[in-house]
């Protein structure tokens, strides 16, 4: 045994992030007291890196003399507590992920690379006795003065100067005159805890809203988990809104997590107008100063609401008192590569390990949550009215088979269409599909284009006159004649959003018309500018992809209409129907938002399909309860747990031999608890030049499962022939493909 008694030796057990499970030990340079969670730099090969301290020791695996001493100590106190390396473990553990990068994925950039944890100084103004009781009002003349003198006016406290350039553009200069007046100062920073940290107290709640604050409130400073199932418009958002004031007027901080934020520019802008504190809103677009502006002031307490995207499930709280996951359901959720960790998942495991409430809302819950709701792991709440005014959407299937149809719209739909505009109404029409059409065919040969990178065809976008790969994003120019034979003509096949905004255009020349998919909301701020110009009644019809799905409220429209639902009754994915009917009802759901009833049309060749039958007569709960029927019959999840091991290569046949030799690896261990289906190839069999093959483990024992893949997760780190392929592990995965 090399291991070393010396009990002068200090010895540094270190994360580096590297693609190694193992962690790395260095000696102690001085007798500094230091505790785990703090940076080091250490030296590695011929240069050195970041590493976070894991754990203190006496003893090494390694002789010590062959230890290297640290270079130094970059944090005076733990940048990660105890209890967030204890996450961040278990995370490695679960996932089958190296501890090192998934703390990688814990920190910003600038702390990864060794950054001081330091916050730059926020500078605050408030108001002076004179500004307090100031008539705004007497500053019309000078506008963007008296606009910033009421922000003042509306908040009771100080103000930082991050939070003004969110408030209003130009804020400077109508601040200094402000200060030229003697109606505002410089400040010191307020306290988190604010005595009045809502603006207001809300809406009075329902029966059902009151029930499900009730509980929730009961169980602050425990953990439960909570699902919260509500109808869209059932008022979802508004008990959010008054649980976190409850816990802010308790001085706890709250995470609120979304699937994506830059979707949904309505709710950071309601929790803006409901919140009295400070917010921070944390996404991928975010700068990386700004990052670790956020998450250090989260980490200080600094910050009472942070307000983010699945990473931010990662960021330390100083005094965390409840976590909310809002559209459940969504995969967005789930990460798809890295790190493939579930939001909801890891969030239940952290509101565990710290005593607190979690609430998971959705009006669409995933079938995992309604499982868990209903062996009691979860608690139920349900909304079941839609709050306000507003009542359920009519719904109804319209059989298109014989139908003539105008790329896509068919007489009864285009009826419906003209009916609701002439009584000044919007329309919501909705296909899960951008560009112009997704096959270009030649109408002699049969020749289709298709991506040579990936097995795919490529989609055309006809106003760009381009082709492109929507999976690895290769294009070229729209060929005008066929490359086969010549001298064939080219015809698009199918449906895209530009085709349909197209003949839109053409048979409603007097209308405005809204396209809203990845193509036309690519500009920073595009997005924010067709959602005003849609709630101030500028637009009649929008025409949107999955986007459209995303929580948005739009009042003024009452007629939604699906192009095609069919395409989605047909996948190999048994999460497919599951994924389908959370479309189709959240998609649903944006219907007659506020006082006019609305009406929802799913144009379909299948009007007898069970699934589609369900959902419009019983709905997603009856749904949810014979697809869960079935899951159970076909022991799929949740009634068992899958891991997909996916492997991709340059060489045709390298991820086959690859698997292959994890299935012998497999049978040696000989595990008859864990079924091994597969190698097979990928659905998508080729993607971005690279083959891709797949192997799924399934087990009704979670603990059986991962036992396994621990004692075989080394084995191929270890295996020949690794270096041609790359592998990775899905845990629970959301998508086989
Ligand atoms: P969800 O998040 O479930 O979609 P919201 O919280 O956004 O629902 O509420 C939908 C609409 O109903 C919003 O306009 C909201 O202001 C309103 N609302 C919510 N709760 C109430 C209530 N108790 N009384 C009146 N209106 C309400
Ligand atoms: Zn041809
Ligand atoms: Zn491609």
């Amino acid at each position: 045994m090399p291991t070393s008694p010396s009990a002068a030796a200090r010895i540094f057990r270190v994360a580096l992030p590297l693609p190694v499970f193992s962690l790395f030990d260095y000696l102690a340079i001085d007798d500094e007291p230091i505790c785990p969670g703090v940076r080091l730099e250490v030296p590695f090969g011929k240069g050195h890196k970041i590493a976070v301290l894991m754990e203190i020791s006496t003893t090494s695996p390694v002789a010590v003399e062959k230890l290297k001493p640290i270079l130094r100590v970059i944090d005076r106190e733990a940048l990660l507590t105890k209890q967030d390396l204890a996450l961040l473990q278990w995370v490695g553990h679960y996932y089958h992920h190296p501890l090192g990068q998934v703390i990688s994925t814990a920190l910003p950039a600038g702390l990864r690379q060794g950054n001081t944890a330091a916050l730059p100084q926020t500078r605050y103004l408030a108001l002076t006795d004179m500004g307090k009781n100031f008539d705004a009002s007497s500053l019309k003349r000078a506008p963007q003065q008296k606009n910033l003198l009421e922000q003042f006016q509306a908040h009771t406290s100080a103000l930082p100067e991050t939070q003004l350039a969110s408030l209003q553009n130009n804020w400077r200069t109508a601040a200094k005159a402000l200060i030229g007046k003697g109606l505002l100062m410089p400040a010191d920073a307020p306290d988190m805890v604010v005595q009045a940290p809502a603006h207001n107290t809300g809406l009075s709640c329902n029966a059902d809203q009151q029930a499900a604050i009730a509980a929730v409130t009961d169980s602050f400073g425990k953990f439960r988990v909570f699902l919260l199932d509500g109808v869209t418009g059932s008022g979802k958002t508004e008990v959010y809104m008054q649980l976190i004031a409850i816990a802010l007027a308790r001085g706890l901080q709250v995470l609120v997590l979304v699937p994506e934020i830059t979707l949904t520019p309505q709710l950071e802008a309601r929790f803006r107008q409901r919140f009295n504190v400070s917010i921070t809103v944390s996404h991928s677009k975010l700068t990386d100063p700004q990052r670790q502006t956020a998450w250090l002031q989260i980490r200080q307490g600094e910050c009472a609401i942070l307000l983010g995207t699945r990473s931010a499930l990662f960021t330390p709280f100083k005094n965390l008192g409840l976590v909310i996951l809002d559209e459940e359901h969504d995969t967005s959720f789930k990460q798809q590569e890295g790190l493939r960790f579930s939001a909801r998942d890891v969030a239940v495991v952290r509101g565990k390990q710290l005593g607190v409430p979690v609430v998971l809302g959705s009006a669409t819950p995933a079938l995992e949550s309604l499982c868990n709701a209903a062996n009691g792991r979860y608690q139920h709440l349900r909304l079941l009215k839609r709050a306000g005014v507003a009542v359920q959407p009519s719904l109804q299937l319209l059989d298109i088979r014989n139908q003539r149809l105008q790329e896509g719209l068919s007489e009864p739909l285009l009826a419906a269409i003209r009916g609701t505009l002439a009584k000044h109404e919007q329309v919501l029409l909705f296909l899960n599909r951008r560009g112009f059409a997704p096959t270009l065919i030649c109408h002699s040969c049969a020749w289709v284009a298709r991506c040579r990178r990936c097995d795919a065809n490529l989609v055309i976008h006809r106003h760009e006159q381009r082709l492109r790969c929507h999976h690895c994003g290769s294009e070229q120019a729209l060929p005008k004649h066929c490359p086969a034979c010549k001298t064939g003509e080219l015809t698009a096949l199918g449906l895209g959003t530009e085709r349909v905004g197209q003949v839109l255009a053409a048979i409603f020349p007097d209308k405005t018309i809204v396209r809203l998919d990845r193509d036309t909301t690519q500009r920073k701020g595009a997005l924010e500018n067709y959602l005003e110009q849609i709630n101030a009644g500028k637009v009649d019809i929008i025409l949107g992809t999955q986007m459209l799905a995303k929580g948005h409220h739009f009042a003024n429209v009452t007629l939604v209409a699906l192009l095609d639902v069919d395409s989605g009754l047909f996948s190999i994915d048994f999460h497919a129907p599951e994924k389908l009917a959370q479309l189709l009802v959240q998609v649903s759901g944006r219907a007659g938002r506020a006082e006019k009833p609305g009406k929802v049309v799913m144009q379909t060749r299948r009007p007898d399909h069970p699934l589609l039958l369900a959902l419009i007569h019983s709905g997603y709960h009856s749904f949810a309860q014979t697809a869960l029927a079935e899951r159970q019959e076909a022991g799929l999840p949740p009634y068992s747990h899958q891991v997909l091991m996916r492997v991709q290569a340059a060489s045709e046949d390298a991820p086959l031999a690859f698997l292959n030799a994890v299935v012998a690896l497999l049978q040696q261990h000989a595990q008859t608890k864990v079924e091994v289906l597969g190698p097979a190839a990928a659905p998508m069999a080729k993607r971005a030049g690279l083959y891709r093959y797949q192997l799924l483990l399934q087990s009704q024992h979670r603990q059986a499962l991962h036992r396994l893949l621990d004692k075989l997760v080394p084995q191929m780190e270890a295996m020949k022939g690794k270096q041609k392929v790359r592998w990775s592990l899905d845990v629970d995965p959301v998508d086989l493909y």
